[in-house]
C-alpha cells in the first residue's frame, strides 16, 4: 500500500526545522522526513547570525519579508517564552549621523507603521533615558520588540520537539538526484515523497536546479564577521543600529548585545566565493566558486548596485581596528578599551538577479508541482521563520484538500 502524504524537507536549518515542526503539528502528513547534508543540523547561518528578533521596518511594504517579519517576530518571541528560552528584552534604538541619515530614519518609521511594527520616534535629548552610550544627529528610533536570543538554545528546543513529534530527521544525506516522486542522495538511499520541500539556504538555488527549475538568479554570498567582547558587559542597555544604505539588504556595522550579555560589533558582508567559505580555504566548494568568482570580477569591474563600493569598504573589515572605527560612530564609549575576539562568521546566502542586475531583497518562493524552493532565505528568515512555515504548511494542505 502506498502510503499518503509523505513529505521531504531537504535542509536542516531554522527554515526546515520549523516546516517539520509545523507540518507534525498539522497531522496532516503520514511521515515527516528531514534530510541534512551534514553530520549535525543547525551548523550554517541558522546558528551563525546575530541571534536578534527582527521588528520588521526596513523593508517595503509589498514585500514578504514585510508581511512575514513583524508576526514572526511575534511568534518567535513567544515561542522563547513558553519554552523558557532565555531572552534579553533589551530593544534596540536606530541612530543617524547626519540630515541625510535623518530622511532615511523617517523613511523607516513610516515603512515600520505601515509593517505594522511597534515603533517610536525621538528627539535626541531623550536617547539617554533608552541608552546613554548611543550618538545620534537629531532623532532616533525605539524598538521595543528587538530582542536578543541564543540561536543555539533555540535549535536545540525545537530539535526536541520535532523528535517528540515523531519528525525523522536523517543526517549525512545530500539530495543528489530527483524523480517525479523521489530523491537520491549521498548514502544511496532512495525516497519517496508526495511533497518536497527545498530549504537548503546557500544550497536552495543548486537543489532546485536538480528538479529542473532554472531561475534567473545567482548565488553571490557575503561573509558577516562579527568582533565578541570576552567579557560579559553591563554598560550597552540596547543594539545600537545606524541607519542602513536601503539599496542594500545589509544593516550596517552595528553593536547587539547577546542573551548572555556579550557586545557583538558586526557583521560585515564581505563577498567570498562559497556558501560555507567561512574562511581563506575552509567549505570552498570548487563546483561553484569558479562561477562566483566570475559574476564578482564583473560586477567589480561594472560596478553594478555599488558592488565595488561595497567590495572595497567591506574589505577593511578584515582589520579588527576598521571594524571598532565604524562601531565608535554609533557610541560614546571607547570601544579600544573593551577586549573583542574574533567570533565564527556567517554567510548570507544572497541572491543576485541577472535580469535587474541588483541583488534580490525579498525572499523567493518556487513552487513546482508538488515542489517548493524556498530561495534567499536571508535575513530576516531566521525571524520568520515560525510564520513561514504556518504560510508554507497551509500551502500544502490546500493541495491536499484539493
Ligand atoms: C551574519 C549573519 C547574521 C544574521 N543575523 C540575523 C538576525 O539577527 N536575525 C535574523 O532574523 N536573521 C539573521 N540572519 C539570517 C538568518 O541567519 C538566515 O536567514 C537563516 O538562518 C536561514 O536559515 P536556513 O535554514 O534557510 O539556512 P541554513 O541555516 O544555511 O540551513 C540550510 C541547511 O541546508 C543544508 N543543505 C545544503 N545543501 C543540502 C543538500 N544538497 N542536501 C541536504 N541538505 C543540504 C545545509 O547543510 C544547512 O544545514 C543572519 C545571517 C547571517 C549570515
Amino acid at each position: 500500500m502506498t502510503k499518503k502524504n509523505r513529505l521531504i524537507i531537504c535542509g536542516g536549518g531554522i527554515v526546515g526545522i520549523t516546516i517539520a515542526r509545523e507540518a507534525a503539528l498539522s497531522k496532516k502528513f503520514s511521515e515527516i522526513r528531514l534530510l541534512e547534508k551534514d553530520d549535525n543540523l543547525g551548523t550554517h547561518s541558522t546558528t551563525r547570525n546575530s541571534g536578534v528578533i527582527h521588528a520588521g521596518f526596513y523593508y517595503s511594504p509589498e514585500s514578504k519579508k514585510a508581511k512575514f517579519c513583524s508576526a514572526g517576530n511575534k511568534l518567535m518571541r513567544e515561542y522563547c517564552i513558553k519554552n523558557n528560552i532565555k531572552t534579553k528584552r533589551c530593544g534596540k534604538v536606530v541612530v543617524t549621523r547626519n540630515q541625510k541619515e535623518e530622511e532615511i530614519l523617517f523613511e523607516l518609521f513610516d515603512r515600520g507603521k505601515k509593517n505594522g511594527c511597534d515603533l517610536e520616534i525621538f528627539k535626541k535629548e531623550k536617547l539617554s533615558e533608552f541608552e546613554s552610550l548611543a550618538l545620534t544627529y537629531k532623532n532616533f528610533l525605539w524598538s521595543p520588540n528587538t530582542w536578543s536570543i541564543s540561536p543555539h538554545e533555540l535549535l536545540i528546543c525545537l530539535i526536541k520537539e520535532c523528535k517528540s513529534l515523531n519528525v525523522n530527521f536523517m543526517t549525512g544525506e545530500k539530495i543528489l538526484t530527483a524523480g517525479n516522486d523521489y530523491i537520491k542522495t549521498s548514502k544511496n538511499n532512495k525516497f519517496y515523497f508526495d511533497f518536497l520541500i527545498n530549504t537548503c539556504g546557500g544550497y536552495s538555488i543548486e537543489v532546485a536546479k536538480i528538479f529542473g527549475i532554472e531561475t534567473n538568479y545567482r548565488l553571490l554570498p557575503f561573509k558577516g564577521l562579527y568582533l565578541k567582547s570576552s567579557q560579559k558587559l553591563k554598560k550597552f542597555k540596547r543594539h545600537i543600529y545606524p541607519v542602513p544604505d536601503m539599496k542594500q539588504p545589509f544593516l550596517g556595522i552595528h553593536t547587539t548585545i547577546t542573551s548572555e550579555d556579550y557586545l557583538k560589533l558586526g557583521p560585515t558582508a564581505i563577498p567570498v566565493l562559497s556558501p560555507e567559505n567561512y574562511s581563506l580555504f575552509e567549505g570552498l566548494d570548487f563546483s561553484l566558486s569558479k562561477e562566483i568568482l566570475l559574476l564578482q570580477l564583473n560586477l567589480l569591474a561594472n560596478n553594478e548596485f555599488g558592488f565595488r563600493d561595497l567590495a572595497f569598504r567591506e574589505i577593511q573589515y578584515l582589520i579588527k581596528k576598521n571594524i571598532l572605527k565604524k562601531a565608535s560612530e554609533l557610541t560614546s564609549e571607547n570601544l579600544e578599551t573593551i577586549n573583542f575576539k574574533w567570533h565564527s562568521p556567517g554567510i548570507r546566502a544572497q541572491l543576485f538577479n541577472k535580469t535587474t542586475k541588483r541583488l534580490e531583497n525579498d525572499f523567493v518562493l518556487i513552487n513546482k508541482e508538488n515542489t517548493f524552493h524556498v530561495l534567499n532565505s536571508i535575513s530576516p528568515a531566521w525571524t520568520c521563520s515560525f510564520i513561514n512555515a504556518k504560510e508554507m504548511i497551509s500551502i500544502i494542505c490546500e493541495k491536499i484538500k484539493t
